[in-house]
This record gives C-alpha cells, structure tokens and sequence, in this order.
C-alpha cells in the first residue's frame, strides 16, 4: 500500500522584506500565491527511511536525511514515538533551488502522506504546526491557494482569490541560495533605514477582485535587487518577457526563477514562446493560479 500526494509550487506576489532581526531572521509580509507547477510525493513502507527522486532536475536534489520530505518524515514518526520506516518517491517538476518553494512542497506532501500511511490522525492544525517547524515556507505548501505570511512568514491567513491568474516562470540555469539572496539584502540595506514590511492592501483587493491589471501593478519582491545583485544577467530575462507582451514581470521569491503575470492562456504561452526564443533562460513553463495545496490523489 502506498499513499501519493500532489503538491503546488508558489510565486510570491509580495515580498516585503524587514531589517534583519537579533536572531539573523528577517520580518516578512509575505503574499503567497499557488501555482500549477507541481511535485507528487508517494510513500511506501519500507525496511528504513530511504528518497529517491525523478524528473529533469532530479541530480540536484539531496536524497540523504537533508531531504525536507525526509525530514517530514522523521518529524512525524518522532512525533508519535515510531520509526520513520517509509520508502518517500518525489516526482520533481518544481524548479530546484528556484525560488518556487519546491523543496517546501516536497516536505509538506511527505508530512501529508506519512500521515495518512501510518494512521497517525494529525489534524490540520497539527499539520501546519510540523510544516512550520521544518521551514517558513512548508505551512503554505500545505494550504495552498493564496495566503498572507507574516513572522518568517510561516504565520499564515488564507486571502480570497477572485479568479484564475495566468504566469510565465522563466527557469535560469543553476539556483541561487536562499541564504545568499538574504545575505545580499543586509549587504545592500546596510547603512539605510529598512521600513517594517507590511501586506499591500491594493494586492490584496486585486487579489480579491481577480484583477490582473491592478495585480500588474503591485507586484513587489523587496528580495529583487539583491537577487539582481548576484545573478545580473536576470535583468535581461524580465527584460525578454516584458517585450514578449507580459503585463509584469518579477524575481519569483528568493530567484532565480522569474515570473510574467500575462492576461490569458493564449498570451502565456506567446510570452513562453519568446522567452526561449530570446535565449535568456533554460525553460519557459506555462501554469496558472490559484492551484489548491497538497493534495491525496486517489481520494
Ligand atoms: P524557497 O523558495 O523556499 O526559498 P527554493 O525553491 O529556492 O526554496 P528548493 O528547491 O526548495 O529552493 O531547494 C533549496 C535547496 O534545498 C536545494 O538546493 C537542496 O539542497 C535542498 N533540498 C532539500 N530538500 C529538497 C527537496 N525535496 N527538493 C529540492 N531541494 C531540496
């Protein structure tokens, strides 16, 4: 018997970013929107805890017990007093080290499945406390949707989304390290007064309305310039997909992903089109929003 979850990927729609804190975290006010870009995590009992992964990126991804959903695995079973005894599969299509939460996604679709495997009856607020124990981004990957984080981001309220938004995600060769685009930030804020983040109550109403437009307008990742600070030549990519016809264009999360919020499916995939053609990016994926959380297949 094995249990398989599917998992959404996210972009983050803002990104307010606040001084670095006595602990070395940052503040954050985090809207964080879904996509239908997705990993599907299954579990198998097993002798001992063992990952495996496919898909085009699957070299990249850590198959020890750094592995998240390896790490969700263990959480659980610690949790209950019993052994992590679980065969955990992951089919990668999220982009590795993108700035798309892909290995967020991979632990809470392990914390999901295990439970369901081992019978362990965690309710949904228990969930989203081990997804918030293994990582900031984890709880949302749960929930899914559209979701406002504030702390490090893992204090999560659900926002209403009026209707389907269509993106473009430019992949770039080789990811860039959370800790880094972080670490540039402090670098580049030094000496200057950082405002307290705060959620932008015209996204959010965008959001609410489903209005592309006004979403277009607002979209803010305070991570982009310390993300263009390491990886300049992502420039040319938002660039690539501002000319191809998108309505804006942004360094998804931490990067180097980037994300075009374009109006329709048939401009999706023209900007998709120009993006490889332009030469400024390794892939040009195609999704849309809002997707649901992690889900059980088969139920
Ligand atoms: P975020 O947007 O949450 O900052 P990210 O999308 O930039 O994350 P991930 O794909 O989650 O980045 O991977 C970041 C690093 O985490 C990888 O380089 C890898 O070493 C490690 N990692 C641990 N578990 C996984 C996993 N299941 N899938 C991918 N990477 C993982």
């Amino acid at each position: 018997m094995s249990v398989t979850v599917r998992v959404p990927a996210k972009v983050n729609v803002q990104l307010a970013v606040g001084a670095a804190r006595p602990d070395g975290f940052h503040d954050l006010a985090n809207v964080f929107l879904a996509v239908s870009l997705y990993d599907v995590v299954t579990v198998t009992p097993a002798d001992a805890l063992t990952v495996t992964c496919s898909g085009p990126d699957a070299d990249r991804v850590p198959l020890d017990g750094t592995n998240l959903a390896a790490r969700a695995a263990e959480l659980l079973a610690s949790r209950h007093g019993i052994e992590p005894r679980v065969h955990i599969h992951i089919e990668k299509d999220i982009p590795v080290a993108g700035g798309m939460a892909g290995g967020s996604a991979d632990g809470a679709g392990a914390l999901l499945a295990c439970d369901r495997l081992w019978g362990t009856g965690s309710s949904p607020s228990d969930l989203l406390e081990l997804c918030a124990e293994l990582g900031s981004d984890v709880p949302f990957s749960l929930a899914g949707g559209a979701a406002l984080g504030i702390g490090r981001g893992e204090q999560l309220s659900s926002l209403e989304v009026g209707g389907a938004f269509h993106w473009v995600f430019a992949v770039a060769d080789g990811g860039l390290s959370t800790p880094a685009v972080y670490r540039e930030f402090d670098r580049l804020a030094a000496g200057r007064a950082v405002p307290e983040p705060a959620a932008d109550p015209v996204l959010i109403d965008a959001l609410r309305a489903g209005d592309v437009n006004a979403l277009a307008a607002s979209l803010a990742n305070g991570l982009q310039p310390a993300a263009l600070s390491l990886r300049p030549e992502l420039a040319t990519t938002l660039d690539a997909g501002l000319a191809g016809g998108a309505l804006a264009a942004l360094v998804s999360g931490s990067g180097p992903t980037t994300a075009f919020l374009v109006d329709s499916q048939e401009s999706a995939d023209k900007v998709a089109a120009g993006l490889l053609a332009s030469g400024t990016c390794r892939a040009a994926r195609v999704a849309s929003s809002p997707a649901p959380g992690a889900t059980v297949l088969g139920d």
